[in-house]
């Protein structure tokens, strides 16, 4: 408020002095500005923000897509990645979606790798899941879970009988490392 104030100011100060003439300024020079005087006053005003110079822009524009922010909802710490390749922070949204369509089995999404404040030595963070499975079973953790292995513990949930169009007991292998529990040739 105080700046458009100054701003209105100055702008009548321009219209006052330019309708009296120079013989004006000259005779009160050492109390009203000249117009050099007023042009730097003006300079020194903060400038209204109307986006970066455009040689910048290419450099501006980029930087924020690029960069994502994973918010913890442990600790509630924000760590910054700013590449979305060499790292899989871009599949969160979908991992954390894919984990809620799986009703059927105690499946729990540890996210933790991702925050810098709960793993400050982990270098490639990777998504693991906590899963119990079975009669008097343990938390069983796996980590460096992608999409495809959920999507294959959905339709094991599911009791679908295939997967990707083939057995799903062709993935027993991966379903046994992910339940941490052995599966009889029935795939149960
Ligand atoms: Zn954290």
């Amino acid at each position: 408020m105080w700046i458009n104030f100054t701003f209105i100011l100055i702008l009548c100060l321009i219209t006052f002095i330019g309708f009296s003439g120079y013989s004006l300024a000259k005779n009160n020079a050492d109390k009203v500005p000249n117009r050099a005087g007023l042009a730097n006053q003006l300079a020194q005003l903060p400038p209204n923000y109307d986006g970066p110079p455009e040689g910048a822009m290419c450099y501006d524009m980029a930087a924020p897509v690029n960069r994502v922010q994973y918010h913890c909802p442990v600790c509630e710490e924000s760590t910054s990645y700013y590449s979305t390749f060499g790292d899989n922070i871009g599949d969160l949204y979908n991992i954390r979606l894919s984990i809620s369509r799986i009703t059927k089995i105690d499946v729990k999404l540890d996210e933790s790798q991702f925050c810098k404040k709960c793993s400050p030595d982990v270098k490639n963070p990777e998504y693991c899941i906590i899963v119990t499975y079975g009669k008097n079973a343990q938390p069983h953790k796996t980590c460096g879970i992608d999409l495809v292995d959920l999507s294959l513990l959905y339709d094991f949930s599911e009791g679908k009988k295939e997967h990707n169009n083939s057995p799903i007991s062709k993935y027993k292998e991966r379903l046994e490392e992910l339940l941490g529990t052995k599966l009889n040739d029935a795939g149960k």
